[in-house]
């Protein structure tokens, strides 16, 4: 039995002051928790969630990493930087890297890789646009993506990997895919996964992402192969973020 793991994705959020209040607001909350969960910063404030999150059932990570492991690559973070600051997970091709910063299948895939060399879980975000999607092409699109990281992997990789589908048409717009929709996808990805390690793949937790709320996480992530959600703006209020985990549980 897999256990549902919650990610709260802060995106370009926060300040010294609200993430305490956040982060407090979460542990006091928490109580016995069932699920994983974890919260995925930006970088500044990576110190701030190990001091304010070690000891305590929330993991935190970061929101990407550079395929690089160091060197004049400005601005960039490399996977044993995010490690030292005890990270546990990286999101890799979120879509809004991939929109905003014209991330290919191929640089995801490093970055994937990258993470796994520093000991990080890549979190890997796959997703059809709107449009994409319309023309017929969702699945074509998702399985490209994964197909790319997969590639790039070895077999016992597989097992030190989160996948997290994400309809883009579904992130921060309120819509939601239907439970039998993200699960349709979500099987087809776990039997991606399962031609290259079977074994591995029966264990890989595959997430949920877009528009994830407390009215609607509990009956998507009661579908067979939706194993928990990556949120965005649920995540940045405390009451939110737990309702979602608790329905994890
Ligand atoms: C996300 O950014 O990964 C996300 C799912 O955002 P939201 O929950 O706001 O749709």
């Amino acid at each position: 039995m897999r256990r549902k793991l919650v990610i709260g994705n802060w995106k370009m959020n926060g300040s010294c002051a609200g993430n305490s209040a956040l982060l407090a607001g979460i542990i006091a909350g928490l109580g016995k928790v069932g699920a994983d969960c974890a919260v995925c910063a930006p970088a500044p404030f990576l110190a701030q969630c190990r001091a304010e999150l070690t000891g305590t059932p929330v993991a935190w990570g970061g929101q990407d990493v550079s395929p690089k492991q160091n060197g004049a690559y400005t601005g960039e973070v490399a996977g044993c930087m995010l490690a030292e600051f005890g990270c546990r997970y990286v999101l890799v091709g979120h879509s809004e890297r991939r929109a905003y910063h014209l991330e290919s299948n191929e640089l995801v895939a490093q970055k994937a890789l990258a993470a796994l060399a520093s000991g990080l879980t890549p979190v890997v975000c796959v997703g059809e646009t709107e449009a994409q999607r319309d023309a017929g092409q969702g699945v074509a699109v998702v399985t490209a993506q994964l197909g790319a990281v997969l590639a790039v992997l070895g077999a016992d990789d597989v097992a030190n990997i989160v996948v997290s589908y994400e309809p883009v048409w579904a992130i921060g717009t309120g819509k939601t895919a239907t439970p039998q929709q993200a699960q349709d996808v979500h099987k087809i990805l776990r039997a991606q996964l399962a031609q290259k390690n079977a074994e591995a793949a029966a264990g890989v937790q595959i997430l949920y992402g877009g528009s994830m709320k407390p009215e609607n996480a509990k009956e998507l992530m009661a579908m067979p192969d939706i194993d928990g959600g990556l949120i965005g703006g649920a995540a940045l209020k405390a009451v939110d973020f737990l309702a979602i985990i608790h329905a994890a549980e």
